[in-house]
């Protein structure tokens, strides 16, 4: 092939992606008078909202329990003491947590509620109040669908297939994206496609391509290489949240698969067969914490010696030791023989009140839970036949790029909502991973709508012209390729590296040796990585992003080591034996990394405390008025 074929595209304001937050905002947007907008994808299957859930897939909001007496100032404030997390966003995020929350109910997402209409809430981690809420296991795939729905009766344009890979921006203000046409590649054809926008919403979702070991769905992979690239700056980078998942089936193996207290199994190369928990504790704090699992699911540096000491063994037997770790629940572990009295308290009165005092663990699980069974039989796995394969994974990235109240990034008009954005910090109270997909893409919209005037943009006024951008960005990727045929084991090989010194424990040697060698990919990234074919772009494509994010990730994650020690979802090893302390800060700091000089560095800053608000309506009013009528006019 000569050189690559180019369409040309221009809307005011253009979303990408196809989940919980890409619909919201090109929803928003519409509701809000604009016209000129699309929705932009690489599959409008793909992602983690429509294709993940967990045992109850929670949703956090303002509790409006009946005996509640919440407040968006306290919600905030918990938002805000998950460390790292700006004030100002804590604030939006709770301020509008209700109003995003209802618009879900009333589009006919079944979040339950009692005879009157109460939405009664429960607890999750991170939460003192009972915020928490669910619509089952699939709560996230009901609120993009019914997301979707309400897109498609507005006739919204919905641009499916194509792959957007890179941010065209001048003078810190976005002018437009580059996407890969995925449609016309089976057809061995490189159609480019520029889309010229005033504002672009970006809702790729998590980098999950960073690591092999993920709970994420099969083909997701997020996409924030391409903004941390063009110099849009990131946010507590470091931060992710890892835990027990199965890994041929993926999903979190939480709440009663552990609280039903299954053999854990180790298998060497050999195929020797060992339960191993024992190996690192007595038969009795192993069964005890292993119940505990069921409901501290997320690794926690600070249960390093309690529930986490779990995932470090499971940990240690896969990565260290090399064998595959399964979860047994055909027969007992050891310990139980003589019956259910070495539990603790806690345990044989949660398994007597649930009047499970008896059997294997299936039994127990088919008692409890039949339908965590079902889960695994519509995936072609038999609890009861086989064993259940499990890693550590990582589930959530709680950084991101790095946004404003508004979810406006450091590049003017370029806005990330939902997981692509870095709005959490060390900890989140589960469910506000969800909460976030719909006030940062609302917030987005609501700015774009309040403070621009909408119209096409206007290429004759770029630096360089789309077809000139098309020609240079095909040429490049036509040179890359050839003969050879790495790009896949590139990645398969980095990821691996990822997860075995950049996840829960992170040793800081090895990390920093990592880094050294993905920086290495990325300034000779077209000499050195290659696909055979037109048709293998995407995976190119992706490859390079991913080696991006995880330049910024590994450069964050060594200065986070350095500054904060061990905390959160990880254990930095450093030269000595054991694992580095928490340090003591006197201040609530986040790590911002960018891009400066074709490197990424990383310094902290202190965050914003939640605004002590001016509730004064007439003063409110006031300045909402004012925002109404500040629409200024596109350059
Ligand atoms: C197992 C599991 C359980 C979870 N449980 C909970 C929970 O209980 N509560 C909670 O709050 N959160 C939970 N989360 C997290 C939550 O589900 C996600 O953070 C959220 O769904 C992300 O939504 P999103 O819209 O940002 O991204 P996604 O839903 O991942 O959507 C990203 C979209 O972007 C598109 N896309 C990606 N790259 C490109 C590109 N280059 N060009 C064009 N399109 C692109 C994809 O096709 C996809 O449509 C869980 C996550 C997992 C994995």
């Amino acid at each position: 092939m000569e050189k690559a074929s180019y369409k040309f595209l221009q809307y005011d304001t253009v979303v990408v992606g196809s989940g919980a937050a890409a619909y919201n905002a090109v929803d928003w947007l519409y509701d809000l008078g604009r016209g000129s907008i699309a929705l932009l994808t690489e599959g409008i299957r793909m992602g983690t909202s429509r294709n993940t859930g967990s045992d109850k897939q929670t949703y956090y909001k303002l509790s409006v329990g009946f005996h509640e007496n919440d407040s968006v100032h306290e919600m905030a404030q918990t938002l805000y003491d998950g460390e790292g997390v700006d004030g100002e966003i804590a604030l939006a995020e709770a301020a509008n947590s209700l109003r995003c929350f209802y618009k879900l109910a009333n589009l006919g997402v079944d979040f339950p509620t009692d005879e009157y209409g109460v939405f009664t809430g429960y607890k999750t981690d991170h939460d003192p109040r009972q915020r928490a809420t669910s619509a089952g296991p699939l709560t996230s795939r009901y609120m993009t669908e019914a997301l979707e729905e309400s897109v498609k009766r507005k006739k919204i344009p919905i641009l499916n297939e194509l792959l957007a890979f890179q941010i065209y921006e001048e003078d810190n203000k976005i002018r437009g994206i580059v996407c890969l046409n995925k449609e016309k590649l089976s057809d061995n054809q490189l159609e480019l496609v520029v889309v010229a926008a005033n504002h672009v919403i970006w809702c790729t979702g998590g980098p999950s391509a960073c690591y092999k070991n993920v709970v994420y769905p099969a083909g997701h992979t997020g996409m924030s290489g391409a903004l941390l690239d063009v110099g849009a700056w990131g946010a507590n980078l470091q931060e992710w949240q890892y835990g027990l998942a199965s890994i041929k089936f993926r999903w979190n193996v939480s709440g009663t698969y552990q609280q039903v207290l299954p053999r854990y199994v180790s298998i060497d190369k050999d195929g020797v067969e060992r339960e191993f928990l024992t190996d690192y504790m007595s038969r009795e704090e192993a069964m005890n914490l292993v119940f505990l699992k069921g409901y501290q699911w997320p690794f926690d540096a600070s249960k390093k010696d309690a529930s986490s000491r779990i995932d470090l063994c499971v940990y240690e037997e896969t990565a260290m030791k090399g064998r595959k770790v399964y979860l047994d629940f055909m027969h007992n572990p050891s310990g139980l023989e003589g019956g259910f009295d070495i539990l603790s308290e806690e345990a044989h009165s949660y398994l007597e009140k649930s009047n499970a005092l008896f059997g294997t663990p299936i039994e127990r699980l088919n008692h409890m839970n039949p339908l965590a069974i079902e889960l695994y039989k519509n995936h072609h796995i038999d609890l009861g036949k086989e064993m259940l394969e499990i890693s550590v994974c990582a589930q959530h990235h709680n950084g991101g790029i790095q946004v404003d109240a508004n979810w406006e990034t450091s590049i003017k008009g370029l806005f990330a909502a939902g997981e692509a954005a870095g709005t959490f910090g060390v900890h989140r109270p589960g469910g506000s991973a969800l909460n976030s997909t719909q006030v940062g893409s609302m917030r987005a919209a609501q700015y774009i709508s309040f403070t621009s005037e909408e119209c096409i943009p206007d290429p004759s006024l770029w630096k360089v012209s789309p077809g000139k951008l098309v020609e240079e960005i095909g040429n490049s990727l036509l040179s890359m390729i050839g003969e050879e045929n790495n790009a896949l084991e590139v990645k398969e090989d980095l990821q691996n590296a990822m997860s075995r010194v950049a996840a829960q424990v992170r040793n800081l040697r090895d990390l920093i040796d990592l880094r050294g060698k993905v920086e290495t990919y990325r300034t000779h990234f077209k000499e050195m990585v290659k696909v055979p074919s037109v048709r293998t772009l995407p995976i190119l494509l992706k490859t390079y992003d991913m080696i991006v994010t995880q330049c910024a990730v590994l450069e964050a994650m060594e200065q986070s080591a350095a500054i904060f020690g061990s905390r959160g979802s990880c254990l930095v090893k450093g030269d000595s034996d054991g694992y580095l302390p928490t340090m003591s800060l006197d201040q609530n700091y986040r790590l911002i990394t960018k891009k400066q000089e074709n490197r990424f560095v990383s310094f902290t800053q202190v965050v914003s405390p939640v605004p002590q608000k001016n509730d004064w309506f007439e003063t409110i009013w006031a300045d909402h008025r004012k925002l109404r009528q500040s629409k200024h006019k596109q350059s």
